[in-house]
């Protein structure tokens, strides 16, 4: 913790988190309901994002590397931890002994799991994504023999639309998961849940929507926001017209305009495309970003909002779905591009 007062920080709100869980639990119906939790918990903080869906009932987390493994190997039983990268052969020691599961990809995954003889382990299958996993020309029924698999799972590469590939991939998936021995099976992320029960199986890996992220338009009903960016105005003046605002001069004022800078820029992940087209919020009052967004500012038009002085806290609209039209940043760029900067508190 810094002895100085943040200028930018982000509200979670904890409540939305553990509620867009149980909708996604509701949703998977017979399915237990898991959390990806990689990236930092989508750049929310894997450790309190973890602690909150572990005590509303997840049992299952995956993150991408060991390092997030390690991160959150003390607050769930490490058992609980899928690692979706896999594992390499110079990590298979602190990786038994950290006791979190790799998700088996390749063959000479798979060879180095047997050979440390690694006991529990996930395996991933690729039915048409073309990432990770074993591949139909990779399928040999003596691979897998020996594996003590408890997750055999594949991923969705269009799950977020209505494409023919979702029911392709879901007929490779049960194709090729017909000889192999699993205690589970696990096809659906967010979107992947809205595509119905034949997609669900016997465990689902939500990351997006938990953290408010609309991974189908139809989640609208089920998922709430949880990020609320904050950022402090720094500074206020009153122009005049012809005078412009930011770098390039992009704006310029028609008449006499009251504007603030607020301590929130790119580097916060305050996407430049929003430049004369993001709001913020003040009291219910909308407040026009105008001019280019800057590395750690913004300017704001605050015509309609004269009560606000430097060194007060205004909220940013971050609705998700929204933004990344405004910006063309895809919703998970939006969420795992929030800075370290931000201080981070929750509600
Ligand atoms: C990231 C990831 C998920 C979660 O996907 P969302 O679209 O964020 O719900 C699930 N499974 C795998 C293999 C992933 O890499």
């Amino acid at each position: 913790m810094s002895a100085f007062t943040p200028q930018v920080r982000l509200r979670l709100d904890g409540q939305a988190l553990a509620a867009n869980w149980c909708s996604l639990a509701r949703l998977s119906g017979n399915a237990a309901t898991g959390a990806a939790v990689k990236a930092n918990a989508y750049g929310l903080g894997a450790r309190e994002v973890v602690a909150r869906l572990s005590n509303a009932g997840c049992r299952d987390f995956f993150v991408a590397h060991w390092g997030e493994a390690e991160a959150i190997a003390d607050i769930v039983t490490p058992g609980q931890i899928a690692v979706l990268n896999g594992v390499r052969h110079e990590d298979v020691r602190a990786v038994i002994a950290l006791g979190a599961v790799p998700v088996l990809s390749t063959p000479h995954q798979i060879a180095t799991w047997k050979a440390a003889s690694g006991g529990r382990c996930h395996l991933m299958l690729d039915t048409g994504i073309n990432r990770l996993g074993i591949g139909p020309e990779q399928m040999d029924p003596e691979l897998f023999q020996g594996l003590e698999i408890d997750i055999l799972a594949s991923h969705l590469a269009s799950a977020d639309e209505n494409n023919p590939q979702n029911a392709s991939q879901l007929s490779h998936f049960i194709a090729m998961s017909a000889g192999i021995k699993a205690n589970r099976k696990s096809l659906a992320n967010s979107a992947g849940i809205m595509l119905g029960n034949g997609f669900h199986f016997e465990l689902t890996r939500p990351g997006l929507a938990l953290y408010g992220g609309m991974a189908r338009d139809d989640m609208a009903d089920h998922i709430a926001q949880v990020v609320y960016p904050e950022a402090l105005i720094l500074q206020t003046r009153l122009l005049k017209a012809g005078d412009t605002v930011g770098y390039n001069a992009t704006f310029t004022c028609h008449d006499t305009m009251r504007v603030a800078t607020a301590a929130i820029g790119y580097a916060d992940g305050y996407a430049r495309g929003l430049s004369g087209l993001g709001r913020f919020t003040h009291d219910g009052k909308l407040l026009p970003v105008i001019g280019r967004v800057s590395m750690d500012l913004v300017t704001l038009d605050i015509s309609t909002a004269p009560e606000i002085v430097e060194g007060q806290w205004i909220d940013v609209q971050y609705e998700l779905a929204n933004i990344s039209e405004l910006s063309g940043r895809s919703q998970y760029e939006l969420l795992t591009g929030l800075g370290t900067r931000s201080s981070r508190y929750w509600t």
